[in-house]
C-alpha cells in the first residue's frame, strides 16, 4: 500500500516512525535540535504541550500553527521531559492528550489535508496506512479476536465488551466509526509503552527547570481539582480499608497500596499517611514510612503510583459495599471528585462552610 506522507500529513501523526525519520534529516542529535536557534521555542512548545495534556478540559481546538518539522520535534521534547519528570498519571494524561489529538485529526481530515485521497476501502490512503503500521487492519468490516481482546481490553465503554459484540468464526465485527476509536486506543497504547524514555541525566539537569514549572503548575491544579480533604466523599472501599484499619484488622498489600496512592493523589502528605497507618495493630513505622515513600515516588525510583481502577479493586477484593454511585464511575477518584462536588453542593445550601477552598489539607480524623 502507498503510504509516504507528506511532512504536513506527519505533523498531525508525529508519533509515526516516519514522522520522527523526518525530522532527523533536520536534528541530527537531540544536543543539536536543543542548539537550533529555535531550541528555546521548540522547548517552550514542549512545556505547552504538556499543560495542555494536564488540563482538564478536553481541548477542542488542536489547530498546528508552526512548522511540520518544529511540530514533530515538540511532540518529541515533550516526551523528554515527561520522561525526566517521570510521574506516572502526567504520563498516562499526556498518551491520553495525544491519542485524542491524533483522533481528533483522523475524523476531521477532510477539513485540514488538502492532500486527501480515498483508499480502496471506505477509509482514506492516510487511515488505511496508519492503520496498517499501527497493526489494525482496515481491509474488512471484521476483526481477529484475540486482536480485538488485546485491543479493547483497557477500554470502559460497554459496547466493546465481547458480550455486547457480534462474534463470528474467530471474528468480531467492527463499525467503521469504531475503528477509529480503536485506531486512537491502539495509538494510547503504543506512546504508552514508550514511556518513560531513558533520558541521560545530564539531560534532565538541563531541562530541570522546565520540569519543576510543570510539576508546581500539576501539583497546583491537583489541589485545586480535590481541594480540601472531604472523608465524607470517600468512595465505599476507601471508607472500608480506614475502617478495618482503625478496628484494628491487618490490610493486604493490595489494601495497603491502594489506600496510600488514593491518599497520596488526593493531597495528604507522606507524614499524614503515616500517622493513620499509626492506628493498624502490626504498626511498624520503618516499614510503613518505607512503603508510603515508595508509592508516592519519594523512595529510590522516583516513580509514583496511582490508585488502583475499580476493575483491578474488584480483582484484588477490595471493592466492597459499591453503591449508586459506583456504578457511574470506573475510578475510585472519579467517585471521590463526583461525590466531594455533591458534599459541596449541599454544604453551599445549607450555609455551612466551602470544602473546595484549595486550603493545605489536612488528614481524616
Ligand atoms: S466500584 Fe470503585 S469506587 Fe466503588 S467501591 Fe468499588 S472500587 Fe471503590
Amino acid at each position: 500500500m502507498d503510504f509516504a506522507p507528506s511532512a504536513k500529513e506527519l505533523s498531525h501523526f508525529p508519533f509515526l516512525k516516519k514522522a520522527q525519520d523526518h525530522i532527523k534529516n533536520r536534528f541530527s542529535s537531540l544536543n543539536a535540535l536543543l542548539k537550533d536557534r529555535h531550541g528555546d521555542a521548540l522547548i517552550e512548545s514542549a512545556v505547552t504541550r504538556i499543560q495542555d495534556a494536564l488540563t482538564p478540559k478536553k481541548k477542542a481546538d488542536y489547530e498546528i500553527s508552526v512548522s511540520a518539522e518544529d511540530e514533530i520535534a515538540s511532540y518529541a521534547l515533550a516526551r523528554i521531559i515527561a520522561s525526566c519528570i517521570n510521574d506516572r498519571q502526567l504520563l498516562d494524561r499526556l498518551t491520553r492528550y495525544e491519542s485524542e489529538r491524533a483522533y481528533h485529526f483522523l475524523v476531521s481530515e477532510e477539513e485540514w489535508n488538502q492532500n486527501y485521497r480515498q483508499g480502496d476501502s471506505d477509509y482514506s490512503l492516510l487511515f488505511a496506512g496508519m492503520s496498517e503500521e499501527l497493526g489494525i487492519h482496515v481491509s474488512s468490516d471484521r476483526m481477529a479476536l484475540a486482536d480485538y481482546v488485546e485491543l479493547v481490553s483497557p477500554m470502559h465503554d460497554d459496547r466493546y465488551h465481547l458480550i455486547n459484540r457480534q462474534v463470528e468464526r474467530g471474528f468480531v465485527r467492527v463499525k467503521k466509526e469504531e475503528r477509529y476509536e480503536l485506531l486512537r486506543e491502539r495509538i494510547r497504547v503504543l506512546m504508552r509503552r514508550d514511556l518513560p524514555h531513558k533520558v541521560p541525566t545530564a539531560l534532565c539537569e538541563q531541562l530541570a527547570p522546565k520540569a519543576a514549572r510543570i510539576k508546581k503548575a500539576y501539583q497546583e491544579q491537583m489541589l485545586q481539582q480535590f481541594g480540601s480533604i472531604e472523608e465524607s466523599a470517600f468512595p465505599p472501599c476507601m471508607q472500608a480499608l480506614i475502617t478495618a484499619l482503625t478496628s484494628g484488622t491487618n490490610l493486604t498489600h493490595a489494601g495497603r497500596f491502594a489506600l496510600t496512592a488514593f491518599l497520596h493523589t488526593i493531597g495528604l502528605d507522606v507524614p499524614g499517611i503515616a500517622a493513620l497507618y499509626g492506628r493498624s495493630p502490626d504498626f511498624d513505622i520503618e516499614r510503613t514510612m518505607y512503603q508510603v515513600e515508595h508509592i508516592t515516588g519519594r523512595g529510590g525510583s522516583g516513580t509514583e503510583y496511582t490508585t488502583p481502577a475499580c476493575a483491578a479493586m474488584r480483582t484484588t477484593g477490595i471493592c466492597v459495599h459499591a453503591d449508586k454511585l459506583c456504578e457511574r464511575v470506573n475510578h475510585p477518584l472519579s467517585y471521590y471528585k463526583a461525590k466531594k462536588r455533591d458534599v459541596f453542593r449541599t454544604n453551599k445550601k445549607s450555609g455551612a462552610e466551602n470544602t473546595g477552598d484549595g486550603k493545605k489539607p489536612s488528614p481524616p480524623t
